[in-house]
């Protein structure tokens, strides 16, 4: 790991952006997504903003555009041509980066496999509980000698994106999971059978490699965040079939990228509109209240 080797002080470093073409910034940007670059493909116009944050740059410069009206600021989360595996992606300066626009709605699509017979290739699940078998990852803000803060992380996700979420996942004619414990597993490998049945054991319905410690780290920024998750293969041993493969994750996700997209669209098109942090009332919005931070946070 990189990251001890210089550990610059948040306040210390500008968050500034700039604009690297002349197309005029959509505001205000509320809402963020970390995926795939191929999801705001489907953009009219957009354009690439440079942030430079404390923890380095994002996996991509954020792009910002317009979806349905709403300005949307999309980090492609594994950057360009996917180079970044799970355990090496950026999340501190990805949520850093996404709050410095302005953005405080993060919705985060990814895929999984499926602990459980009922949720197949081609399912929704709109998480409502997370188990973080992560390791070695950057996963907080506050690790700075000075006030020790410690955020809630009981309900880890935002309770109107996930019922936004869940009720445009239903018009997508797929199979949809309300709620579900996400297990996230560090990878990039996948699981062998006794590590998936552990994770079934531990109550859990599907596993990924991603969005931990993205959601805590947007809990840390007062940060709404959802997982919307696709479920692309039966995780190993489940439903007594063969063993997941890179390619078959691959290829139900083609497949179904872009019932996806339209289930992203719909749900930022029914987000919520834009709070100012003085009175946000999701709690997501309120998690630092009377805590003493070690520095300012960036955004607005
Ligand atoms: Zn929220």
């Amino acid at each position: 790991m990189t990251s001890s080797a210089s550990r610059p002080h948040p306040s210390s470093v500008s968050s500034g952006s700039s604009a690297s073409d002349s197309s005029e910034v959509r505001g205000p940007v509320d809402i963020g997504v970390i995926g795939g670059s191929g999801l705001y493909e489907f953009l009219d116009s957009h354009e690439t903003v440079e942030v430079e944050t404390p923890f380095g740059p994002p996996s991509d410069p954020i792009v910002v555009g317009d979806v349905d009206g709403r300005a949307v600021a999309f980090v492609a989360r594994h950057g360009k041509g996917h180079r970044f595996a799970p355990h090496r992606v950026n999340y501190r300066a990805n949520l850093w980066a996404l709050r410095s626009v302005g953005v405080r709605q993060v919705l985060a699509p990814c895929a999984v496999g499926s602990l459980r017979a009922e949720y197949g290739p081609g399912a929704f699940v709109v998480p409502d509980q997370v188990i973080d078998r992560t390791w070695g990852r950057a996963h907080t803000y506050y690790d700075l000698e000075g006030p020790v803060v410690h955020v809630g992380f009981a309900d880890p996700y935002c309770p109107r994106g996930r019922s936004t979420a869940i009720e445009s996942a239903r018009r997508s004619g797929h199979a949809v999971g309300a709620e579900g414990t996400l297990v996230v597993v560090n990878g990039p490998r996948f699981s062998s059978r006794a590590e998936s049945g552990l994770n079934r054991q531990a109550g859990g319905t599907i596993v990924g490699m991603t969005t931990m410690p993205e959601a805590a780290l947007a809990r840390e920024l007062a940060m709404c965040f959802t997982s919307l998750a696709m479920v692309t293969d039966y995780d190993s041993g489940v439903d007594g079939g063969a063993a997941v493969t890179h390619e078959e994750v691959m290829r139900v996700f083609a497949s179904n990228v872009e019932d996806l997209k339209a289930v992203l669209r719909h749900t930022i098109a029914g987000l919520p509109q834009t709070e100012d942090d003085e009175d946000a009332t999701c709690p997501c919005r309120r998690s630092l209240d009377g805590l003493t931070l070690p520095f300012p946070l960036p955004g607005r």
